[in-house]
């Protein structure tokens, strides 16, 4: 449904905001891209809705190579895709209503029609009671819903949401979830956000990006399954440390040991290891311990999830660019709207 190939990104000349990047979205699948800050999470998604041209590379959309769209048919392109930019904006002076519907006669639905469909609109994002109350009468997670019931109406298989959960509390940001969620079951969807626990359990595919380039793309299950980050093994004991480093030390497949000695007397020691297995190291602590006659008060085994795989992906200086500081005018590639 969506492809890119090769696709980068320049703002100004020299410096790419996305650089390289190939990926395949399947019809109905829950895509969740994932990226600090200033990644180019934001860049991929106005790439995909034609807002932006890429400097190099292809994207092709439901068959349709973006590249050779004919400048007249870029509105009705974008009409096919629901899509909520990082930073919408909703009427101030409109109620909710008058919100949707004036986003659907700019499209020049009828008006009978859209007296139907507003309302449907905004039940489906738990709106409905509200349609009449102005955006300063609603908390940041219903104006987030109002947006996604625009990009809704349009009765789109596919739908965009960049970054929906920023600048929500915590309530409303379970909300969001689990409307997006909703949604997945439906629609094509794709999320982004900075904060990878988000949807991590419920998406199909992560797209993980850092500095502009795509350090993985797999289902979270690969992911966690492939990418390496060492398993832990954490232990506290009355011990000394000194004690502690010598027994840990007659242990193999220790890549890291770190010691701590909070005021409470006691010690803890964190161990990381290079093994699938990380079971064997707490084998080996057990019995290092018990045959040396000291107490283990505490031993857990942390595994690796995710967010420790995207941390370790996005500090490798391999896996992404140095980005030059270049002075100078961006590049002109913006489409403008007709
Ligand atoms: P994200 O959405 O992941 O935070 P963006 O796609 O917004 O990242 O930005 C990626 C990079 O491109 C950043 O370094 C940002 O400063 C730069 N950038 C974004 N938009 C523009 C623009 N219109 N002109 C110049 N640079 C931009
Ligand atoms: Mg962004």
């Amino acid at each position: 449904m969506i492809e890119l190939t090769e696709v980068t990104k320049e703002y100004s000349k020299g410096v790419s905001a996305l650089h390289g990047i190939n990926l395949k979205i399947k019809q109905g699948e829950f895509v969740f891209i994932v990226g600090d800050s200033g990644s180019g999470k934001s860049t991929l998604i106005r790439l995909i809705m034609k807002e932006l041209e890429p400097t190099s590379g292809t994207i092709i959309v439901n068959g349709q190579n973006l590249g050779k769209l004919r400048h007249r048919k870029i509105p009705m392109y974008r009409r096919g895709i629901g899509v909520v930019f990082q930073d919408f904006r909703l009427l101030k002076d409109r109620n909710i209503y008058e919100n949707i519907a004036f986003a659907q006669r700019v499209v020049e639905t009828p008006t009978r029609i859209i007296k139907k469909k507003v309302p449907a609109a905004l039940s489906l994002v738990g709106l409905a009671q509200k349609y009449k109350s102005f955006p300063k009468e609603l908390s940041g997670g219903e104006q987030q819903r109002v947006a996604i019931a625009r990009a809704l109406y349009k009765n789109a298989s596919l739908i965009i949401l960049d970054e929906p959960t920023v600048g929500l509390d915590p309530i409303q940001i379970i909300e969001i979830r689990d409307l997006i969620k909703e949604l997945g079951q439906t629609h094509t969807v794709i999320f982004s956000s900075h904060i990878l626990s988000e949807v991590q359990t419920i998406c199909d595919q992560i797209i993980m990006i850092a500095k502009g380039k795509l350090v993985a793309f797999d289902t979270p299950e690969n992911l966690e399954q492939h990418l390496l980050t060492p398993n832990e093994v954490i232990l506290t004991t009355d011990a000394s440390a000194n004690e502690v480093q010598t027994l840990l030390e007659g242990i193999s497949n220790i890549t890291e040991l770190s010691l701590e000695e909070p005021d409470s007397g006691l010690v803890t020691a964190r161990i990381k290891t290079d093994l699938s297995d990380v079971y064997q190291i707490s084998r080996a602590v057990f019995s290092a311990f018990a045959a040396s006659g000291n107490t283990l008060l505490e031993l857990a085994v942390k595994k690796a999830n995710l967010e420790d795989i995207f941390l370790e992906l996005a500090d490798n200086d391999a896996a992404a660019p140095e980005l030059p500081v270049v002075e100078g005018e961006p590049v002109e590639s913006e489409v403008p709207e007709e």
